[in-house]
């Protein structure tokens, strides 16, 4: 067995999740992360859901314990109407089927949680290093050397780019950087958060929460999310997805700035006067605080052929690879299932390796393409899901009469009773990195590392 030099980075989702699977299996590597945030700031903010499959990633990593008690478990998702008529209630997820609810949770929660596993062990195995950022990636046929902003060089057998949408390394990566840019989609999230007892007289009927709300457009909103993120189901997030001119995206800047925009625009699309969305959706704006106000535009980029270069040593997961609009609530969870593939394969790719021998040999291009192909065709799925989601929280797409949301309200009775949510819903959850990753390393090769 030889004892690879591994670089990661960024210390996000993907490269925290990556270095963990790795260190678990590749005892004898030496693991850097390098990560552009100080340490005092390691993570973002806001609320992530986490599906079955994500969780079952987690689970694996020794965490999903830990981090259930702190967020909101839930099956369902109620939909309704802008006044808070039933529609329908949509089974997420559930133990019985799946063996996880859907987790609601503050992103910083699962960071840390991942965070703390990496401090476990020894720096000689797994170390982060603050305050680096990357300028540029080269490969040669014997190593990979990376640059850093603060003119610092170091090199490794391989590198994981882990660094996010607006990725580095895929610049250093693909043959037209250009056509691999992230691109503005028209759609911004936006919301902050509120506690049950300011709003839970408004929720008439008394729906079980999280609710999902669609209206005729007003403005550019359709839609309107309320989501408990907390155990005990008293603080909620609250968000809407809106449509923004591309135009705007130099305006950004006021957003950024001020909370109190963030709030107006809220207030605007949904409370102006002869605004038909019910009281439940206007209380909860015009009471909450103005500095829980969040935003994110979203954008997208191309996914590239492969997943790894030429020399196959340096390789791209989450959303470095294949960043997604939060539509579906998908992106963390494929940076989890990347890792965990990501980490049989390579652990199977260095245990066959004899010492002294190199990661750029035929068989690990091999088992490299066999898990960049599957991976994917698993991001085609999935961004087709996420697409049908962006779309159905657009009023542009001819709701502005009561006629065509009418179709739209429909169009969402009958995705569910055609079965079509529920065939969408087991080809997420029921994903299972371990047994995926068996079809093209082979099982015994998999228990061998365990
Ligand atoms: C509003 C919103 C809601 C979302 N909701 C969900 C959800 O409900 N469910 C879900 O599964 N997903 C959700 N996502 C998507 C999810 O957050 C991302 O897919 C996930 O965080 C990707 O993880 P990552 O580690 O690949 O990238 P990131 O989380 O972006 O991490 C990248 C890391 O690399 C670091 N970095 C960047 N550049 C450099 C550099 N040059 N040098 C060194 N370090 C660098 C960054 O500081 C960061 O720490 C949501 C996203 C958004 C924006």
């Amino acid at each position: 067995m030889s004892s690879p030099k591994i670089i990661i980075i960024g210390s996000g989702l993907s490269g925290l999740s990556l270095s963990l699977f790795l260190t678990r299996l590749l005892p004898t590597a030496s693991i850097k992360i390098y990560e552009v945030r100080p340490s005092t700031h390691p993570s973002t903010s806001g609320t992530i859901n986490l599906t079955p499959n994500a969780l079952r990633v987690l689970d694996r990593l020794g965490i999903y314990k830990s981090i259930s008690p702190q967020g909101y478990n839930f099956d369902n998702l109620t939909l309704l109407n802008h006044q808070l008529d039933f529609l329908a209630s949509i089974p997420i997820a559930g133990v019985s089927e799946f063996e996880y609810q859907s987790l609601r949770i503050e992103r910083r929660i699962v960071h840390s949680a991942l965070l703390g596993k990496v401090m476990e062990y020894d720096t000689s195995r797994v170390e982060i290093i603050y305050d680096s950022k990357c300028e540029s990636v080269q490969e040669t046929d014997k190593e990979v050397t990376v640059k850093f902003t603060n003119g610092v060089s170091t090199t490794g057998d391989i590198l994981i780019a882990c660094d996010g949408i607006h990725s580095t390394v895929r610049k250093s990566f693909v043959k037209d950087p250009k056509d691999f840019d992230p691109k503005y989609t028209g759609q911004i999230s936006l919301g902050g958060n509120i506690s049950k007892s300011q709003i839970q007289q408004f929720n008439i009927n008394n729906n079980p929460y999280p609710l999902m709300m669609f209206g005729p457009e007003t403005s550019t909103g359709a839609n309107f999310m309320v989501w408990p993120y907390n155990n005990s189901g008293d603080q909620f997030t609250f968000f809407t997805t809106l449509s923004k001119p591309e135009e705007e995206k130099d305006g950004w800047k006021e957003y950024t700035d001020s909370k109190e925009t963030l709030k107006s625009v809220m207030q605007e699309t949904f409370c102006t006067e002869g605004s038909p969305w019910g009281e439940m959706v206007k209380k909860t704006i015009e009471l909450s605080d103005v500095d829980t106000y969040r935003f994110w535009p979203f954008y997208l980029h191309s996914i590239p052929e492969k997943f790894f270069s030429e020399k196959a040593r340096i390789i791209m997961i989450g959303d470095a690879a294949h960043a997604m609009p939060p539509s579906g609530g998908q992106g963390a969870a494929m940076a989890f299932e990347d890792a965990e593939t990501l980490a049989y394969s390579l652990a199977t790719i260095f245990n066959t390796l004899e010492v002294g021998f190199d990661i750029n040999t035929p068989h690990s291009q091999d088992i490299l393409s066999k898990w960049s192909n599957h991976r994917i065709g698993r991001m085609t799925t999935i961004q087709e899901m996420n697409k049908r989601m962006s779309d159905m929280r657009k009023g542009s797409s001819g709701s502005t009469s009561g006629v065509m949301f009418t179709v739209k309200v429909w169009a969402i009775w009958l995705l569910g009773l055609l079965g079509v949510l529920g065939r969408t819903r087991r080809a997420i959850n029921n994903y299972d990195a371990r047994k995926e990753a068996a079809v093209w390393l082979g099982e015994g090769a998999i228990a061998a590392l365990e």
